[in-house]
């Protein structure tokens, strides 16, 4: 087993895995220290945590247990974006916790990566009631905490999970079939975004995955270069 999975199955039992989110054992110390972010940026990032905190500006705020920011490596090289919190992760105040997440997990380590390594985000902080679809009221209301996510962090690559995801970081409406397999850019760092399945999808429709195996192999090459 490695350190990866280690972690991954500590985490999975519900045991405390405290991490820096770089720690390749090979990397070297300048390395290190070109990854730390700034003091300013690291005040960014606590403030903007801060007003998604204390958001009321949609109801959403009134049905739910906590907002849910992001997690993961704040200099990450892939941000990944979900649709929004379901029950789970209302509860835990943490992105795609629950089964899909853990599908999440295992596709990510399926590449080499883990949770730590990447910065996982949602386009709405608050769960819709009865996990329904997001408004566009809603989305246009709540998105932009993720464009300043996206600014802070500054990620070589996209990665959207699902429709949701996909039409508003795309603009667009078409299907995920057109969408998949592609590569877009977003925004005006024109950063590299590919679509795949959202894992909840993929739970209910396994025969799916292999395809989004080929999104994420594409996906690890285009971080490799
Ligand atoms: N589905 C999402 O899109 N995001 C989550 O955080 C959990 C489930």
């Amino acid at each position: 087993m490695n350190e990866e999975q280690r972690q991954y199955y500590l985490k999975t039992m519900g045991i405390p895995v405290w991490l820096t989110c770089q720690q390749d054992e090979y990397e070297d110390v300048s390395t290190e220290v070109e990854n730390i972010a700034t003091e300013d940026k690291l005040l960014s990032w606590e403030s903007l945590q801060k007003e998604v905190a204390n958001c009321k500006q949609c109801l959403l705020h009134q049905s739910r247990t906590q907002t849910v920011f992001g997690v993961g490596c704040q200099t990450a090289d892939l941000l990944i974006v979900g649709e929004a919190p379901g029950f789970h992760e209302d509860q835990q105040g943490e992105p795609f916790v629950g089964r899909a997440g853990q599908l999440l997990n295992d596709m990510l380590l399926s590449i080499g990566l883990s949770r730590q390594k990447v910065y996982i985000a949602n386009v709405l902080k608050c769960r819709p009631p009865n996990n329904r679809d997001p408004s566009p009221e809603e989305v246009a209301t709540c998105t932009p905490f993720l464009e300043k996510q996206i600014s802070l962090l500054k990620p070589k690559l996209i990665l959207a999970v699902g429709r949701v995801a996909a039409h508003y970081l795309l603009k667009s409406n078409a299907p995920m079939r057109e969408l998949r397999g592609q590569i877009f850019h977003f925004g005006e760092q024109t950063t590299p975004l590919v679509v795949t399945y959202h894992p909840a999808y993929l739970l209910r429709s396994p025969r799916e995955k292999r395809k989004a195996f080929e999104d994420l192999l594409k996906i690890q090459g285009m971080l490799a270069s």
